[in-house]
């Protein structure tokens, strides 16, 4: 049974009756024999794409394959952060069209995502990073989207508890996108299966890809855990495991998996009302709804599929964090996690069609893709739709590393080490 319409009136009428009525957001399909698509990976990229082929392209006939659960990926394990505040060609309108998405994504699938738009401030501590944002903003504005630079005081008078006087690193000022924030992040996963579900898209959990199927080069299922699918087209949306999967199919990517972490502390009082990111070290912060502080860092220096933390990150995040807000070092720590990071060798991602036949790949986003997520899907559907690459995402080709057509945006790639 399709779930209920959220609305105001559906709320009344489930307060009155005990909320007795409502129902799974999304059905718990069983594989079909085949799809007209499968995707394998439901994190938000997976599903966002299987919400637009529905929704969009009238492509209903499709599978989400998830070996775990809903949420489990990186799309749960994020620091919520959006924004389009990037410089190079490729990346800015693709990523303002993900912002424009993001404005009306609510409405658009019926679902609350907390979408807050709190603003983005990058604070800048020397000259050369002062230039280096200029350039950044001018790149913005040029093309149509909003950034502004503010001086210390500014920033003083935003966040007067940083570390002003006497610091290591002293605050010359920030380059501030206020259309960027924050967006509860499951409540994306959740919101786009639902929206999905409710067009008839199979969300299909506990399924793990163990191979995909050729024949004649062209991919034609996959095998899963729970048997084999059959399908038309066979989507690959893994973020970390982006190349173990694409292995099943011969190929052999330029991604390199490294763990992410993220911190949450206890609940205070609201006092950051911004995200705020530290441009002498890695470090960035913002304060949960619930009033956790809710921050992170570097990503580790090795490659790993571990999805877990480990001390060493730890120790350098909160020397981040205490270089830049010394108060936080009174704060106690309550959460603590890691993701899988795909990281490409130019910091930006890859939506395209692969070598093999009818197998396409949306990968590469780095440290970056949950901002991405709806221009990712929308992206992504309309090459598995239409055998094209979309608009707005015609720089981000699997070839463009042979090419030498990186798009190497810094603070992105393009040695993922040193980030
Ligand atoms: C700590 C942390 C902080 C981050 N902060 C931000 C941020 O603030 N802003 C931002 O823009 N980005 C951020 N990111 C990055 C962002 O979360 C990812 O780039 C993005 O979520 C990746 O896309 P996804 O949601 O589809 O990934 P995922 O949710 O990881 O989805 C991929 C899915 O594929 C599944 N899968 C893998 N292999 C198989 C298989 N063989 N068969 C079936 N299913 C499979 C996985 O289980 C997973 O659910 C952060 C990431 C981390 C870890």
């Amino acid at each position: 049974m399709p779930s209920n319409r959220y609305s105001l009136f559906s709320l009344l009428r489930e307060t009155l009756r005990g909320h007795t009525g409502w129902q799974p957001a999304w059905r718990d399909a069983t594989p079909q024999a085949a799809y007209d698509v499968v995707i394998v990976g439901g994190g938000g990229h997976g599903l966002a794409t299987a919400y637009y082929l529905a929704r969009r392209y009238g492509i209903k006939r499709v599978a989400v394959v998830e070996k775990g659960w809903i949420g489990n990926g990186n799309i749960g394990r994020n620091t919520t952060i959006i924004r389009s505040n990037y410089l190079l060609p490729g990346n800015v309108p693709f990523y303002e069209c993900a912002m424009k998405l993001w404005e009306g994504l609510e409405q658009d699938i019926n679902y609350n995502a907390m979408v807050s738009q709190r603003g983005v401030l990058n604070l800048f501590h020397n000259d050369a990073q002062r230039n280096a944002y200029i350039r950044r903003g001018n790149a913005m504005r040029l093309n149509g989207v909003d950034a502004e630079l503010l001086d210390a005081q500014a920033v003083r008078r935003k966040l007067p508890f940083l570390n002003f006087d006497n610091a290591r690193f002293p605050i010359q000022g920030g380059l501030l996108q206020r259309r960027g924030g924050t967006v509860r992040h499951d409540a994306v996963a959740w919101g786009y299966a639902r929206a999905a579900d409710r067009l008839g898209v199979d969300i299909i959990q506990n399924c793990e890809v163990t191979g995909i199927r050729t024949q004649n080069g062209r991919a034609v299922g996959v095998e899963t855990t729970r048997g084999y699918i059959g399908a038309g087209r066979v989507a690959l949306a893994c973020a970390g495991n982006s190349s173990r999967v694409a292995a099943m199919a011969g190929l052999r990517l330029p991604i390199e998996s490294h763990v992410l972490q993220a911190f949450v502390s206890e609940g205070l009082k609201p006092f950051i009302d911004c995200v705020a990111t530290f441009g002498a070290g890695h470090f960035y912060i913002s304060q949960s709804d619930k009033g956790g502080l809710v921050f992170g860092g570097d990503i580790d220096g090795y490659n790993s599929y571990a999805q877990r933390g480990n001390m060493p990150v730890i120790e350098d995040v909160c020397e981040g964090g205490m270089a830049l807000m010394p108060r936080i070092g009174r704060v106690r720590l309550l959460r603590h996690w890691g993701g899988l990071m795909d990281m490409t060798m130019d910091g930006s991602p890859i939506i395209d069609r692969t070598p093999v036949d009818s197998l396409y790949l949306n990968a590469g986003w780095c440290y970056g893709g949950f901002k991405a997520t709806p221009a990712s899907g929308l992206c992504f559907a309309h090459l598995i739709a239409r055998d094209e690459p979309h608009p707005t995402a015609t720089a981000y080709r699997l070839d463009r590393f042979a090419r030498g057509a990186v798009i190497d945006e810094k603070g992105m790639g393009a040695q993922p080490n040193l980030h």
